[in-house]
């Protein structure tokens, strides 16, 4: 007898759920509340283990010929001084696949496509849920009820099965970083792919097909939990890991890999991180571009930590940015404020912000608390509603594409959720766990002496290391569907 599954959500996650449970023999219905799918959204980066479960879906060769696979990558200082570089050939040799950059609507209609028609059902918000498998949802014609042997939530960070069979499972709290996200329709320049970090702030560049270019910018909106969480150098992270702005650490090992320092010394605003590589408190954004007072880095200092009362925060500069900027709007009024927030920042930023028409805005958000199961009866989490991460490590996506093969693999066992919960549950939630900390490493990290120290290791990393460190999530091997 063939079994039934209803997916809840048609995003990455549910998508793929559907496709790889039709290739099991499963009959599916996705069920997703938006009315029609428009191509919203900004970039993704698919790394090898996301690239790998596409495969198994069967849509590889098609996902590499829509997506942008040159993956050379960089870290820059917000003045564009390199601290880091990646080769994507090291990268593909040490990998087997580059990594590749796409929209993520190019994404979603590959595997929307892939689908047969009447499969995916718009407009259909799902109401409740029983962990027997009982689904009701609200389409134009009222509300209407289904079983199914599997329900497959999929839907998103703010999940309402999550909510409604997890009750005691907290909410997923903000971060206290402000993202945008934006696409440059044409970009004729050459361009690196590559992360700038300041205090505080990040703006990452992914080159997509077509000329287009997918960009992030993010700023904290809160003062960090605290500057000596940061990672050791094989924990160190390379900007193709990333989505948006961007591995776990062991939070308190920050270590030259020349002069391994204890944690004190690299926190101590009177002691260097190595001895041979003197940190610099403090960096301007662009040494040959005098900041105005509402576009200074120094803006990201937050009046705590420097003891300067005069100085504003980021959610200030937001604020102000949006009521005081002197040129026209680059397009909606989010370009205003990231304009005004990194426009004094390497080149080609303030060009690629200017060039671009609708720049989408973020509170970025995660599961703080990860949950003890990811299934219940009938019913299995997956995605963003299962272990909604910080972009910081790029994996959000690729984690649902692997939650959805391994589900698709293994649910027609008798076992089969308990299953996928075994394999799933521990990686995704040391993958989160990663993310969030290399955010705090990274993009977050905002005390002068934190932040030079973070600089000095990302340009001691042997470069051997940066790519190990790479490969730690992304070399990943789903099972096979066939
Ligand atoms: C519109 C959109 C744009 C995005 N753009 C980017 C981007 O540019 N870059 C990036 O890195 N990440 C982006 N993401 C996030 C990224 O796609 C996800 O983090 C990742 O792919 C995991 O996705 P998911 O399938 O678990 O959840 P999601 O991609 O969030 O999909 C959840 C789906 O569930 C549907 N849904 C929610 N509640 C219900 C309900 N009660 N009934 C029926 N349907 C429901 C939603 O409409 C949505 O389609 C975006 C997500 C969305 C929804």
């Amino acid at each position: 007898m063939t079994r039934t599954a209803v997916v809840i959500g048609a995003g990455i996650g549910g998508l793929g759920a559907a496709i790889g449970l039709r290739r099991k023999g499963w009959q599916v219905t996705v069920l997703d509340r938006v009315p029609a799918f428009r191509p919203v959204g900004a970039g993704l980066v698919l790394q090898a283990n996301g690239l790998r479960c596409l495969a198994a879906l069967g849509l590889g060769a098609k996902v590499r010929e829509r997506g942008r696979n040159d993956m050379s990558a960089g870290t820059r200082d917000s003045a564009g001084r390199w601290l880091a570089r990646v080769k994507a050939s090291d990268l593909e040799r040490m990998l087997g696949t580059p990594a590749i950059g796409i929209h993520r609507a190019t994404l979603h209609e590959i595997l929307l496509a892939a689908l047969p028609e009447g499969t995916v059902v718009t407009n259909a918000e799902v109401e409740t849920v029983t962990e027997d498998g009982d689904v009701a949802w609200r389409g134009p014609n009222g509300l209407v009820r289904t079983r199914a042997d599997l329900v497959v939530a999929a839907d998103g960070i703010h999940s309402m099965v999550r909510r409604t069979l997890w009750p005691e499972a907290p909410a997923p709290a903000r971060i206290g970083v402000t993202a945008w996200r934006g696409v440059t329709p044409v970009w004729d320049d050459n361009l690196v792919v590559g992360i700038s970090w300041d205090r505080g702030a990040e703006f990452g560049m992914v080159p997509l097909t077509d000329g287009r270019v997918y960009w992030y910018a993010a700023v904290n909106t809160s003062q960090p939990a605290t500057p000596t969480q940061l990672v050791s150098p094989t924990q160190l992270v390379s900007p193709t890991q990333l989505v948006s702005p961007t591995q776990p650490a062991t939070p308190t090992q920050l270590v030259s890999p020349t002069q391994p320092a204890t944690p004190t010394q690299l926190v101590s605003p009177t002691q260097p991180a190595t001895p041979t590589q003197p940190a610099t408190p403090t960096q301007p954004a662009t040494p040959t571009q005098p900041a105005t007072p509402t576009q200074s880095a120094e803006s990201f200092q937050p009046a705590a930590v420097e003891g300067a009362g005069d100085r504003q925060s980021p959610a200030e500069v937001v604020a102000q940015a949006a009521a005081t900027a002197a040129a026209p709007p680059a397009g909606n009024d989010e370009a205003v404020q990231v304009r005004a927030l990194f426009g004094t920042w390497h080149d080609p930023i303030p060009a690629l912000i200017a060039a671009t028409d609708t720049v989408l805005r973020d509170e970025l958000a995660c599961l703080e608390e990860p949950l003890p199961t990811y299934v219940k009866g009938r019913v299995a989490l997956i995605g963003d509603a299962a272990h909604a991460m910080t972009p910081h490590l790029g994996q959000g996506a690729n984690q649902a594409l692997e939650d959805a093969v391994v589900l698709a693999a293994v649910a027609d066992r008798p076992d089969g959720l308990a299953e996928y919960d075994r394999q799933r549950r521990p990686r995704s939630q040391r993958v989160a766990r990663a993310s969030r900390a290399i955010g705090r490493f990274g993009q977050q990290a905002q005390h002068p002496i934190a932040v030079a120290a973070r600089n000095a290791i990302l340009r001691l990393t042997p470069p051997r290391l940066a790519l190990r460190s790479m490969a730690r999530f992304a070399d990943w091997h789903p099972p096979s569907l066939d």
